[in-house]
């Protein structure tokens, strides 16, 4: 019989969204009139369509597909030149950020890219990463070996856990102790959060000063809606030496379901060999795609580049803005009703204290059982989201309105 990665083993079983759909599927089965009533604002999936110059796109480009002059096999496996080239010029020197195309990795999607980052370093780093926070970070370095056993509260041996509270607006301050490798990611996920430019340079500060490598997940940079909030590390004098950027269209697009994102890798990058000698980070990136990756679709990538037309530009600047609106409605709610709200100005995300210290499980059943709404409840995300919920504005205006009169009703 084969061996198997025993990492895996160490994985919490009662993983966040499997539990969420357990509990809201028993619940449905055992009160089937009040099913089709139920307002999911647990996952964070975008609701509405493609803006429309993405769809035109990749209509064209299939049909591109159907011509041998215009097909396309194989593409460049770091992507296409001008997708590449439209994202550095709109995404960053418009805004005078120093990216270049060939610095930029196109990829299937953040998730895939925040997980696959590891296999590139060693096993022996000292691993720090926020809490609460996006839960695919501390999996993939389960799965990889970087940690020990979970303890009882979930969190794992051997990492350096980074608390986000109240005191710090969710902004993790930079730790006493040395750390190689960092995760970062704002504007936040579960919690809304932006980080200034001057929180974000003494972040970089502490990577030049302890020769670590920032991770700074950048998914929802264009919720970003006052230019005083940086949309990158790399408008941070400095982040050049000592970050990698992850971005996605999921969130940008709406492309959850088409699937594209990439990576930013400066070419100044380095890591160290067990020799000490220092090694390009971007070389290893771009060794580790053309092994394991054939690169994104041709059509997604048309898709993708269609964002960066002026129309594409409006449309998706709007498709941000009704997401913005809903979570401005829901802020608005929660507070009207007394409670403690962060986030949902630069996020699709408000993270909401639970009301009389409920623990964020018993909160997330009471809103399933009385409201008819799906939250999610912020134990999921970390040890220090105890006590807090998160719910989504990725939501139609209707069920949004809905969600809003029930919170109201309800707490
Ligand atoms: C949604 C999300 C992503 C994007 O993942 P994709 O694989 O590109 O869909 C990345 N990071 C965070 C924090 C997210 O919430």
């Amino acid at each position: 019989m084969a061996n198997i990665n025993q990492h895996f083993l160490k994985l919490q079983s009662g993983y966040l969204f499997p539990e969420i759909g357990r509990r809201v599927a028993a619940f449905a089965a055992a009160n089937p009139e009040k099913a089709p009533h139920i307002i999911r604002c647990g996952i964070g999936d975008v609701t509405e369509p493609l803006p429309q110059a993405a769809i035109d796109a990749m209509h064209k480009a299939v049909d591109d597909q159907s011509k041998r002059e215009t097909f396309h096999g194989y593409g460049p496996e770091q992507g296409y030149a001008w997708l590449r080239e439209a994202i550095a010029k709109v995404s960053y020197k418009q805004r005078g950020i120093e990216v270049e195309a060939d610095e930029i990795f196109v990829s299937d999607g953040a998730k895939c890219d925040t997980g696959n980052i590891l296999d590139i370093f060693a096993h022996n780093n000292t691993i720090a990463i926020p809490d609460p926070v996006y839960p695919v970070y501390v999996d993939t370095n389960v799965m990889a070996g970087n940690t020990g056993d979970a303890r009882t509260d979930g969190s794992y041996e051997g990492l350096v856990y980074l608390p986000c509270t109240p005191e710090n607006n969710f902004v993790p301050q930079v730790p006493t102790q040395h750390a190689d490798l960092i995760y970062l990611c704002f504007p936040n996920n579960p919690t809304g959060a932006v980080a200034t430019y001057e929180q974000l340079q003494e972040w970089v500060n502490y990577a030049l000063a302890n020769d670590s490598i920032l991770l700074y997940d950048g998914a929802y940079e264009a919720f970003i809606s006052d230019t005083s909030i940086p949309t990158s590390i790399f408008a941070i004098p400095g982040a050049r030496q000592c970050a990698i950027e992850f971005r996605s269209f999921s969130k940008q697009g709406g492309f959850t379901g088409v699937r594209c994102g990439y990576v930013v890798i400066p070419k100044e990058l380095r890591g160290r060999d067990a020799a000490g000698n220092k090694i390009s980070v971007s070389e290893l990136w771009k060794r580790r795609t053309g092994t394991k990756f054939n690169g994104a679709s041709y059509i997604v990538q048309r898709g993708a580049a269609a964002l960066f037309t002026d129309e594409g530009l409006e449309q998706t600047k709007s498709l941000i803005d009704f997401y913005l609106s809903n979570a401005g409605l829901l802020r608005a709610a929660c507070m009207s009703v007394g409670l403690n709200v962060w986030g949902g100005i630069h996020a699709p995300y408000i993270w909401v204290q639970t009301p009389e210290g409920m623990k964020s499980w018993d909160f997330f059943d009471k809103m399933l059982r009385e409201a008819l709404v799906v939250i999610t409840p912020g134990a999921g995300f970390g040890a220090h989201g105890e006590g807090f919920f998160r719910i989504s504005a990725f939501n139609s205006r209707t069920n949004v309105e809905e969600v809003c009169r029930r919170i109201k009703r309800f707490l």
